[in-house]
C-alpha cells in the first residue's frame, strides 16, 4: 500500500487522498512552480492509524523513512546536520477544510544543537532562537496538550518587567531565556525533556495531526456539517524555508483577485523578515502587496506571473501563501479563495469573457442566496462593530434598515411625510389598514406573527426588512412606548433591524445600500437564456412592476386585485360596497370603483410592454375590509354617512369564525356576481382602451379557491358571457384566457377535471400548504418553530415546498391536468415561487413558470437555470477552455 506521495506524484484530482493542501502543493510543484520539496502522508494512513489503535503501522513508519531520505538526498539537507540542518514544516489538510484540528507546526528539526548551526549559518542569532522557542511553544502545545497560556505568560513576563512594548523589543537573549523557561515547562508539566530528535519530534507531530481528525471539536463540526468521519486528514512534511532570515526575505499572503470587490488585482499583505502567522497575528503591521513591487520589482513580477498561471490553471480566483527567503520566492499554498457575494458575481462573469469558464460554470458557481445578498442593503460594517442585538425575531424579509419607531401607521405616515424621517413601524401586529404606514416605513417589526403573517408577506412583497415574532417586544399602544428585552423605548427613538438575520439592535446603524449592477444583470441574462421555467413577478402596484421589470421578470404571475382596494379613497368605496344590502345599493360604489381599477389595469398594461399580466380576481374574505374597534367604526361610520350601530351590525353579520375557510374567493363570485363582473369590465376596458392606441393585450384572468369543476365552470361562464357581450358592443375581437388557482387539495386530486374548464393552472402553495396540513398559516408561529427544533419537520413548508405531500399534489395536478391539455400553462405563484430548492422541484415536475415577489426575481431565475441545468434540460455550448501552457 502507497502511503506516501511526493509532491512530484500528486495533483490537483487528489485531494480524497492527499488533502486539499497536498493537492494542491502536488499541483503547484508539477506547474513547475517553485514549492518547497516535500510530501503527503496520505488520508489512507490516517485510517490505517485509527485501525492500528492510533499508533502509525510498520508500513507508513518504513515510507517515512524512506520519504525522508529522499528529502534529504534532493535538498542536501538533514536532520541533525550542524553544516545543513533540514527543518520541517508539518501541516494538516483534509479534504474539506475544517476548524477544530491541529494545523501546523513549524522549525520540526530545531534542537540545543541545530538552532546553534541555523544561528551560524543564518548569521543570525535572534532568528534561530526565535524559531525555537516558536517550534517549543508550537510542539509543547499541540503534541503535549500545554495550554497556549502556560507559554505566553512566560512572554509576557519578560516583556512586562523589560518595559516592553511588542515582541519585537525581545533581544537575542530574552529569547535564549525564553527558550530556557519554555523547557523547564515541560519538565515541571511532563517531568520529561523536549524531545531533542528530529525524527522523534516528527513522528509525534505526524501522530498529533491524525489524532485530532478524531477530536471533539472536529467531530461536532463533521456532524454539523455532514462531513463523513472516514474521509481522514493527510500529513504534508514540507521543508521549511525563511521568510525571517533577513530584510531581503519575507512572508505574505495574497489573492488573485480583490475578495471584495471582485477586481483582477492581486490583493493581499506580507511582511518583511517575518514568519508563518505573523502576518495574521497582528503582531506587526502587514504591508499591502501593491508596495512589494517597489520593494522587489523581479520578484513581484515574478508573483505575478504565477498567480495568473494558477487561476488559469485553477479557473478560480485563488488565495495564495508564499515566503520569501534571501530573494528568493516560493509557494506555500494555493485555494480557492474565499469572496463577497459581489466580487463572486463580477469573478464570474469576467471569466467567462476571459475564457476561462463556461456561461454554464458561471450561473453554477453563484449561490441563489448571494445575488439576494448583493440586492438587499446591509449595515456598514464598522458601524455595525459598535453594536450588538438585544433582541431577534424570525427573519421575515430580508436586509438592513434604521429609523425611528413608531406605533401606529398614522403616525408611521406624518413622521414620514411631515417630518421627513426615515420610519420603523413597530407593531403587535399588522393588518391590511396598516399599509400606508408599512409603505412609508424602512423597516418592520411585530411581536407577533409567523414568517407568512401579514407583515411578512407584506414586507417581503415590498422588499422592506421585516422581523416577526418578537418575543422579548412588548408594545404599549397607549403609552406609546415598547419594552424589548428590558429596554424602554419611545416614539421616535432610533431602532436598528437586520431582517437577514432577524436581528434587533438599538440605536442608529449606518445602512450601505446597494444596487443590481452590470454584472449581475449580465449573469441573469445568461440565467434566462438557460432557464426552462419563466420567472414572473407577484406585483399589485405599478411601483411593484417597474421594480420586477427593472430586475428582469418576464411578466406579472399574480396580482391580487384586492391590494388595489387599500388606498383611502377606494377603501371606502369598497366600505360602501360591503355594507351595501342590496345589488341596487352597490351600483354607484361598483361603478366608482370600476372606474379606479380600470385605471390600474390600464397603467400594468400600459408598463407590461408586451408581458404577460394575469390578474385575479377579488379574494380575501370581505370582513378585512372593515373597521373593526369601536373608535375606528365610529370614524368610518362618519365617513359612509351611517350610524355606527347600523355599520357595527353590518360589521357583525359578515364576521366568520374561520374566514380563511369562509366566505371568499369565487364563492364571492356566486354570491355577489356583479363585484367580479365590475373587475372584468375594468380588466377588459382597460385592454380596449389600449387596443384603441393600438397595443394588442391578452388578459389573462384567475380565480382564486376553487374546488370543484362545477364552480370553475360556472364562474367561467359568468366571467366569459361578460366579456364577450362587451366585445360584441364594441364589436372587436380580443384572445384572452381565463384560468385557475390550484390551491384546494379536491382541485389538484380533480385537476383533469378542472382543466377541461380551464385555460392555465398557478399554484397557490400557501393556502395548498395551509390546507393539506391543515396548519393555519398565521397561527403556525406557536409550534412550528418546536416542530423544527424536535426534527418532525424537516423545515417550514410554508418557506420550502413539502415535497412528500404538497409535492405530490402538485405533481399529480401536473400529470392530471396535462392529460387533458397537454399545453396548459402550469404556474406557482406565492412565496414559495422564488425558494431556491423549491424551484428545483418545481422544475422536476415540469411546471412553466414560477412567480414571486420582485425581490425575489434575480434569485428566482438563477435558480430556475441552475435546476435546469442539473436537470440537464438545455443542451449546453461549453465555451472551450484553452490548454494549459
Ligand atoms: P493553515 O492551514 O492554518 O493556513 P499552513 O499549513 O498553511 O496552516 O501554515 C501556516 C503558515 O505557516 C503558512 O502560511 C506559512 O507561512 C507557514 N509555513 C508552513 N509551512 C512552511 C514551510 N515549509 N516553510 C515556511 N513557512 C511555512
Ligand atoms: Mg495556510
Ligand atoms: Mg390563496
Amino acid at each position: 500500500m502507497q502511503y506516501i506521495y511526493t509532491f512530484e506524484e500528486g495533483n490537483k484530482d487528489m485531494r480524497r487522498l492527499l488533502g486539499g493542501k497536498g493537492a494542491n502543493l502536488a499541483q503547484m510543484t508539477n506547474l513547475d512552480l517553485p514549492v518547497p520539496s516535500g510530501f503527503t502522508i496520505s488520508t489512507e494512513a490516517c485510517n490505517a492509524f485509527y485501525k492500528n489503535h492510533n499508533q502509525l503501522n510498520n508500513e507508513t513508519l518504513a515510507q517515512i523513512k524512506k520519504a525522508l531520505d529522499q528529502l534529504s538526498q534532493n535538498v542536501g539537507k538533514s536532520f541533525n546536520s550542524l553544516s545543513q540542518p533540514l527543518l520541517v514544516s508539518v501541516r494538516s489538510g483534509a479534504a474539506i477544510s475544517m476548524p477544530g484540528m491541529m494545523d501546523t507546526i513549524l522549525n520540526i528539526g530545531l534542537n540545543d544543537q541545530t538552532v546553534v548551526a541555523l544561528a551560524k549559518i543564518t548569521a543570525n542569532e535572534r532568528f534561530a532562537y526565535d524559531s525555537y522557542r516558536r517550534l517549543l511553544a508550537m510542539y509543547g502545545n499541540v503534541v503535549e496538550g500545554i495550554s497556549e497560556a502556560t507559554f505566553d505568560t512566560v512572554i509576557e513576563d519578560m516583556k512586562h518587567q523589560n518595559h516592553y512594548q511588542s515582541d519585537l523589543d525581545l533581544t537575542t537573549n530574552d529569547l535564549k531565556q525564553i527558550v530556557s523557561e519554555f523547557k523547564k515547562v515541560y519538565i515541571n508539566k511532563l517531568h520529561r525533556e523536549f524531545p531533542q530528535n528530529p525524527t522523534e519530534q516528527l513522528l509525534a507531530a505526524i501522530n498529533s495531526v491524525f489524532e485530532s481528525w478524531n477530536n471533539h471539536r472536529a467531530k461536532v463540526y463533521r456532524r454539523e456539517n455532514n462531513i463523513p468521519s472516514d474521509l481522514g486528514t493527510a500529513v504534508n512534511v514540507q521543508m521549511m524555508v525563511f521568510g525571517n532570515a533577513g530584510k531581503d526575505s519575507g512572508t505574505g499572503v495574497a489573492f488573485t483577485r480583490d475578495p471584495a470587490t471582485g477586481e483582477k488585482h492581486l490583493f493581499g499583505e506580507y511582511l518583511l523578515n517575518a514568519q508563518g502567522e505573523d502576518v495574521v497575528a497582528g503582531i506587526r503591521t502587514p504591508q499591502p502587496i501593491s508596495t512589494l513591487e517597489d520593494a522587489m520589482p523581479h520578484l513581484y513580477a515574478q508573483f505575478e506571473a504565477i498567480a495568473a498561471k494558477l487561476e488559469f490553471y485553477y479557473r478560480d480566483m485563488q488565495d495564495l501563501e508564499f515566503t520569501i527567503e534571501n530573494g528568493k520566492l516560493y509557494m506555500l499554498q494555493a485555494r480557492d479563495g474565499k469572496r463577497t457575494p459581489t466580487a463572486a458575481v463580477k469573478i464570474a462573469v469576467d471569466m467567462v469573457y476571459e475564457d476561462l469558464i463556461s456561461k454554464q460554470e458561471a450561473l453554477m458557481r453563484i449561490k441563489p442566496e448571494s445575488v439576494q445578498a448583493i440586492l438587499y442593503p446591509e449595515f456598514d460594517e464598522k458601524d455595525l462593530a459598535n453594536h450588538d442585538f438585544v433582541a431577534s425575531g424570525l427573519p421575515a424579509s430580508p436586509g438592513a434598515a434604521t429609523g425611528q419607531i413608531y406605533f401606529t401607521a398614522e403616525t408611521a405616515k406624518a413622521a414620514h411625510d411631515e417630518k421627513q424621517q426615515t420610519v420603523i413601524l413597530v407593531r403587535q401586529d399588522t393588518s391590511p389598514e396598516d399599509i400606508e404606514g408599512m409603505v412609508v416605513s424602512e423597516g418592520i417589526v411585530t411581536s407577533r406573527g409567523g414568517m407568512t403573517s401579514h407583515a411578512a408577506v407584506v414586507a417581503r412583497g415590498m422588499g422592506t426588512p421585516a422581523i416577526v415574532g418578537v418575543n422579548e417586544l412588548q408594545v404599549d399602544y397607549q403609552k406609546r412606548s415598547a419594552t424589548i428585552s428590558g429596554h424602554q423605548l419611545h416614539e421616535g427613538d432610533w431602532l436598528s433591524v437586520n431582517g437577514t438575520q432577524g436581528h434587533i439592535y438599538i440605536g442608529q446603524i449606518k445602512t450601505a445600500d446597494t444596487v443590481v449592477n452590470e454584472n449581475l444583470s449580465t449573469l441573469l441574462g445568461w440565467a434566462k437564456q438557460e432557464s426552462h421555467l419563466g420567472v414572473y413577478a407577484n406585483a399589485d402596484t405599478p411601483a411593484d412592476f417597474s421594480q420586477a421589470l427593472r430586475f428582469g421578470a418576464d411578466g406579472i404571475g399574480l396580482t391580487r386585485t384586492e391590494h388595489m382596494f387599500f388606498k383611502p379613497e377606494r377603501l371606502l368605496e369598497m366600505r360602501r360596497l360591503i355594507i351595501a344590502e342590496n345589488a341596487e345599493a352597490r351600483q354607484l360604489p361598483l361603478k366608482r370603483l370600476l372606474k379606479m381599477q380600470q385605471g390600474d389595469f390600464y397603467e400594468l398594461y400600459k408598463l407590461s410592454a408586451g408581458r404577460s399580466v394575469t390578474i385575479r380576481l377579488l379574494d380575501p374574505p370581505l370582513h378585512e375590509f372593515l373597521p373593526h374597534d369601536e373608535k375606528e367604526i365610529r370614524k368610518v361610520a362618519k365617513q359612509l354617512d351611517v350610524t355606527p350601530t347600523y355599520l357595527k351590525q353590518r360589521v357583525d353579520s359578515l364576521k366568520e369564525l374561520n374566514p380563511m375557510l369562509g366566505h371568499r374567493g369565487d364563492r364571492l363570485a356566486v354570491t355577489f356576481p356583479d363585484i367580479y363582473q365590475m373587475q372584468v369590465d375594468a380588466i377588459i376596458g382597460a385592454a380596449l382602451q389600449l387596443l384603441d392606441e393600438n397595443v394588442i393585450i391578452e388578459p389573462h384572468i384567475m380565480i382564486p379557491l376553487t374546488a370543484l369543476k362545477s364552480e370553475m365552470s360556472w364562474v367561467k361562464d359568468l366571467v366569459v358571457n361578460r366579456i364577450e357581450q362587451l366585445l360584441a358592443n364594441k364589436n372587436v375581437c380580443l384572445e384572452y384566457t381565463v384560468g385557475t388557482m390550484m390551491e384546494m387539495p379536491r382541485a389538484c386530486l380533480t385537476a383533469d377535471k378542472i382543466a377541461e374548464v380551464s385555460d392555465f393552472f398557478s399554484f397557490g402553495t400557501n393556502d395548498l400548504t395551509q390546507l393539506t396540513f391543515g396548519y393555519s398559516r398565521d397561527d403556525v408561529g406557536s409550534f412550528m418553530p418546536e416542530y423544527i427544533k424536535q426534527g418532525i419537520l424537516p423545515a417550514d413548508p410554508f418557506q420550502t415546498v413539502d415535497v412528500d405531500g404538497v409535492g405530490q399534489l402538485m405533481r399529480m395536478a401536473v400529470e392530471k391536468g396535462r392529460s387533458i391539455k397537454p399545453q396548459l400553462p402550469i404556474g406557482v405563484c406565492g412565496e414559495i415561487g422564488g425558494d431556491p430548492k423549491s424551484i428545483e422541484f418545481f422544475e422536476q415536475i415540469d411546471v412553466s413558470y414560477v412567480s414571486c415577489s420582485p425581490f425575489r426575481v434575480p434569485l428566482a431565475r438563477l435558480a430556475a437555470a441552475q435546476a435546469s441545468l442539473r436537470n440537464n434540460r438545455v443542451v449546453s455550448q461549453t465555451v472551450s477552455v484553452k490548454s494549459v501552457n
